[in-house]
Parts: structure tokens; sequence; C-alpha cells
């Protein structure tokens, strides 16, 4: 099990950063973690920590995500950009099987992932919470066990949260409690390291850590407490019963006029699982393949059941959202759907709020 066991921390000076990366292109992973690309910050591929965003910092509110530079040397001094784990794991586009056609003979082949060991930097509380609802939700599904088995999973705690950030409330941040490897606090001169499994306490031996001081440990609590001081909030963890009293609340309707259906905000949640199957054809006949892709509750062909499409309204699409995203999810995981990344607000082309939505139907305090 990892990130449940309270292990001591020790430091590590920020011109040590690379040890980290050696150590764990030593035991055999690929590295993946936050980069400045497009104007935002993505998880792409790393080879050393210089290519980590020195001194980066973003700004977000509904319908906006601006990121700027600072002078300060920390590295991941922003907060939760457009992708969360989702497409490292559950692929956007998963080739499921292949058929091929020559001089009447069909051929079929099973398609599966490389199995590259991956080791992430970079994950947020909230994106270890989402990335255990998906664990529970894909238990049985080979492709997405096979990318997700043997991953190092490297947290950071925040220190910037975003303003549209609520994990606070949702109970699944700011700091890291379960599911990581390694645990990370960034500091001016830095970083906390925790270890939080048997694999990450081997790793751990082999950087060039020394004992964290009181300083250090108190200027991460003072961290960590400033970023759990979040201007967002859900009225309660619960919100099952007062969503679904509320189906006929006249603000869906209001909603609606300004939601585009587009399904933005499902395609950045980290805890949405909805795909469907295609079939794509080469036009010459000789080959063909069914591939799984992200689905969204907002598209018109999600809800299509033998001639009839349910949610025919985007009215019926965004209550659909909320109510199995913070209600009926309880019945089916145990908990709300959402971990208050904030990504569905930064990503909404028209701002939509879902902390604002959720208090306008069910009130402030559900
Ligand atoms: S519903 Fe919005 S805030 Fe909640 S986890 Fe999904 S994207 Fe993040
Ligand atoms: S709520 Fe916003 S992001 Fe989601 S479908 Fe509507 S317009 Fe698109």
């Amino acid at each position: 099990m990892k990130g449940t066991l309270v292990d001591e921390q020790k430091f590590l000076v920020r011109e040590r950063l690379d040890a980290l990366f050696r150590v764990v292109v030593e035991a055999g992973y690929a590295i993946v973690g936050p980069r400045r690309q497009d104007d935002a910050i993505v998880f792409a591929p790393l080879t050393s920590a210089d290519e980590l965003p020195a001194g980066v910092r973003d700004a977000q509110k509904p319908g906006e995500y601006r990121l700027s530079e600072s002078a300060s040397p920390r590295r991941f001094s922003f907060a939760n950009g457009p992708q969360a784990l989702k497409p490292l794991f559950f692929a956007a586009h998963e080739p499921l099987w292949e058929s091929t056609h020559d001089q009447g003979r069909l051929s079929f082949t099973a398609l599966k992932p490389t199995g590259e060991r991956l080791a992430v930097i970079g994950v947020r509380a909230c994106d270890l919470a989402a990335l255990a609802l998906h664990d529970a939700h894909f238990a049985h599904d080979a492709h997405y066990t096979r990318r997700r088995a043997g991953a190092l999973l490297i947290a950071v705690n925040c220190s910037h949260p975003a303003a549209t950030c609520f994990c606070a409330s949702t109970g699944d941040g700011p700091v890291a409690s379960a599911g990581y490897d390694w645990m990370l606090d960034e500091l001016d001169d830095g970083y906390l390291v925790q270890a939080g499994s048997e694999v990450g306490r081997a790793l751990l031996a082999r950087l060039p850590t020394t004992a964290a001081s009181a300083e250090h440990s108190n200027a991460a609590g003072q961290q960590r407490a400033a970023a759990a001081r979040q201007q967002r909030r859900l009225p309660g963890r619960n919100l099952q019963a007062g969503l679904f009293a509320q189906l006929e609340h006249p603000r869906w309707t209001e909603t609606a006029v300004r939601c585009l259906s587009c399904g933005n905000c499902t395609s950045v949640c980290p805890t949405c699982f909805c795909n469907t199957q295609l079939d794509e054809a080469a036009l010459d006949g000789t080959q063909a393949g069914r591939v799984r892709v992200w689905d969204s509750c907002f598209t018109e062909g999600h809800s299509y059941i033998h001639g009839i499409v349910i949610r025919d309204d985007t009215r019926k699409r965004y209550r659909q959202w909320l109510t199995h995203k913070l209600g009926s999810w309880h019945a089916q995981y145990g908990r709300s759907g959402c971990v208050g990344c904030g990504r569905c607000i930064t990503w909404c082309p028209v701002g939509i709020d879902l902390t604002e939505e959720v208090a306008a139907i069910v009130g402030e305090n559900a």
C-alpha cells in the first residue's frame, strides 16, 4: 500500500534535484512531469530537472487561465494545469484490436499498451484522490491496469492553489494523504521528501538527502496551512439527497442557456470516465480496428438507447453531470466524484462555476 505510513522527512537541496531524476531513471522509469507547453502547464516527458517550469505562476478564474514568469527558483509554484493523470492511464484514444484483410484472409490482433514503467513527478493531492477513484472503476480493465501497474507517483503538495481550487472542502487536498511513493513540499531552498511506499523507501535511501530541520518542517507546515485557505467550497461532502430533491429547480434551465454542451468540463475532469467504442477502417478495405475514446454526458450520442436520445437537451445533460458527479456517485463509489481540482471552472469556455451552481440549487450549507 502506498502513502499511508508516517515516514521521516528528509531534505533535498534544490541543486540536487537532478539526483532525484537520476535515481528514478536508474530504477527503470520514464519520467513525466509538468512542462510549459502552448502557454499551459501539462504533464509531458522530462529528462532533467532543468525542464521543470522554474518561476512560472498561474492565474485561474472561471473561463480563464494565464501563466506568468517570476524570478523564483521554485519549480512547482503553480496549481493544476488542464489535465491530471487521467490521459496517462485512461488513454483518450485506446486501440483495442485491429484486423487485416489480405487476399480473402481476415486476421485479428488484440492490442495492448506497451507496459512502460512511468514515474510521474508533480502529482497533486486532488489528482491522487481522482486516481484512487479510477483505480476502483477500472480495476478489471486490462488496458488501464497495464498502464497503471508499477507507476511511481511523486506527489508535490500545493503551495500556490488557484482561485478555482476547492480541494480543502472536499477533503482531498491540498496535502497528499495516500497513494504516493514520495511526497514533496517545495521550499525556497529545496524539498522536504517523505516516502509513502516500500518502493519509495528503497529509492529514497539512494537520494543525497539530509535530515530535515525544524525550520524546514515549520516552513512546510505554514505553507500547507496557507494553501488550505481557499476561496471556493462545496456546501457539503454528500449532496446526493439535496440535489435529487431539486431536479426541477429553475437553475438547471438558467444554466442550460449558458452551457454550450461542449464537454470541456468532462474532458478536463480527472474523475470522469465515460467512454465509447468506435470502429475505424481504412478506405481500401485492408485494415480495420476498434478504439475506445473518451465520451461525455454532454454529447447527444451518450444517452442514445435503441432509437431514443434520453437526454435530448442541455438542461438534462448538465443536470445528469452534476447529479451523478456529486450525487449518485456516493451510491456507486462511497464518495463524491468531485475532488475539488477546479478544472471544470477554469476550462469552461463560458465560465460556469460548479460551486456557484451547487450553492444556488441546494443552498450554501447542505
Ligand atoms: S467536477 Fe470539476 S472540480 Fe470536481 S473533480 Fe471534476 S473537474 Fe475537478
Ligand atoms: S458546463 Fe461549460 S465546459 Fe461543461 S459543457 Fe457546458 S459550456 Fe462546456
